[in-house]
């Protein structure tokens, strides 16, 4: 049985992620604006992992009877300096959502709820690879400031990211 606060929380973890993916559509289109089709597809990438992860914490109210409820979603910043600028606010931010899922995975201890323990451990290993993978970016696109040359290398190789659905997803 999974509590009402639990479930209160996990569906405030679904409006989090939808922002967040609603966070990286907005940089993947400011980056398409800018002609930087690499950046536009990395973070384009991004938004639809974040909707994975919505889905996951729907698929798993689902599957223990709670119910999802969808909230609102705030808006998102339209425009960026820079790639640089995108990839330390998306750094910024994986490390805010970092701190949510660890707040998840408290209130579960606290519980004594292990079915969600065991599902949030999924996402306190992909927070690690989140923030490593901003944080690469970010020291790539810090070295290319003022060289048109090496983004234009960056922004190719960022093309080449593909899309693979999340393992937890059924
Ligand atoms: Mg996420």
């Amino acid at each position: 049985m999974i509590s009402m606060k639990m479930q209160s929380a996990i569906n405030d973890q679904i409006n989090a992620e939808l922002w967040s993916a609603y966070l990286y559509l907005a940089m993947s289109l400011d980056a398409e604006a800018k002609a930087l089709r690499g950046v536009a597809n990395w973070f384009f990438v991004q938004w639809l992992e974040e909707q994975d992860h919505a889905r996951i914490f729907q698929e798993y109210l689902n599957s223990r009877g709670a119910k999802v409820v969808l909230k609102q979603i705030d808006s998102v910043p339209e425009e960026w300096d820079d790639p640089l600028a995108m990839f330390q606010a998306a750094l910024e931010h994986e490390k805010v959502v970092s701190e949510m899922i660890d707040n998840l995975v408290r209130l579960a201890f606290r519980e004594r709820d292990f079915a969600t323990l065991s599902r949030l451990q999924w996402f306190v290993d992909e927070q690690v690879e989140e923030e490593e993978n901003a944080t690469d970016q970010v020291v790539d696109f810090a070295a290319a400031v003022g060289d048109a040359a090496l983004l234009h290398r960056l922004d190719e190789k960022l093309a080449e990211r593909k899309y693979s659905k999340a393992s937890a997803l059924k």
